[in-house]
């Protein structure tokens, strides 16, 4: 079987516990105004129109994102930095996109690493069909899972899809004891004043277990590709990266109510 993925990342070392290679699928559900990685929306391979500015003219020039590799190959380059894997405690991460998407290949994928030994992690946005999820989880160490929005109707305009199946599939998680990461994206004035951040406490106050929090800060590095593969944008340009006092006073936030929090992966 193949995949579709566009990009490896080796030594990664905020996707999960110790030092892993993170492989990022095609494809997304979502459509998140902050998006940095717009280029993985498509699950297909794509050739793009890209614009480029050398020595102050603007070239196009015609880029491929995505390849086709199959379970063995992809096997090959895991396998390469298992030694790593174990020293560090680490593993593999399947990230994206929205890995869920190819849900055969994923499968197959966790279940060679299972088979290995190695440690897997599935970083996704939580908006999958359950069945899909139910599949993967016994060859899934742990789930970093994104909550972006505490409000189902904001989190239908900035993502495009609202959060009620994503929260629903998170407590059906939780109910199977996965480990599990929330990773919450803040970005200043969608989600991180104080009435949201209470929001996020009522969800996560639900579940049987206290997960790990990691708080993103919110930051502009992939605004640069939406003219680059000339895609169109939302308008995130007013909205500034977090300062470290508000990162603070969050993490703080959580903190009281008993969480183990992280700023940044
Ligand atoms: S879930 Fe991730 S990959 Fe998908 S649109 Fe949102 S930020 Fe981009």
């Amino acid at each position: 079987m193949k995949g579709v993925i566009f990009d490896i990342k080796r030594l990664a070392l905020h996707d999960g516990p110790g030092i892993r290679q993170t492989v990022f699928l095609k494809g997304c559900p979502l459509n998140c105004h902050w998006c940095h990685n717009p280029e993985s929306r498509s699950k297909r391979i794509i050739c793009t129109k890209v614009r480029e500015v050398i020595n102050g003219v603007s070239v196009e020039d015609i880029e491929t994102i995505g390849r086709e590799i199959s379970v063995v190959d992809l096997m090959t380059s895991i396998l390469r930095d298992r030694i790593l894997y174990e020293e560090s405690g680490g593993g593999v991460t399947f990230s994206g996109g929205e890995p869920l998407m190819q849900p055969g290949f994923l499968l197959q994928m966790l279940q060679q690493c299972h088979k290995q030994d190695i440690h897997t992690c599935v970083d996704t946005s939580g908006y999958v069909p359950w069945k899909t999820l139910e599949k993967i989880a016994p060859f899934t160490d742990l789930f970093l899972y994104d909550l972006k929005h505490p409000d189902n109707e904001k989190h239908l305009y900035y993502t495009g899809v609202g959060n009620t199946k994503i929260v629903k599939n998170l407590y059906l998680l939780d109910s199977m004891n996965k480990d599990i990461w929330i990773r919450i994206p803040n970005i200043p004035t969608i989600n991180d004043d104080e009435a949201d951040l209470l929001k996020f406490l009522v969800i996560l106050a639900k579940l049987n277990n206290k997960p790990r929090i990691s708080l993103l800060p919110y930051h502009k590095l992939g605004s640069h590709k939406y003219a680059h593969f000339q895609m169109p944008n939302h308008t995130m340009q007013d909205i500034e990266e977090p300062v470290k006092e508000s990162m603070a006073t969050a993490k703080h936030f959580f903190e009281d109510e008993g969480y183990y929090v992280t700023i940044g992966g």
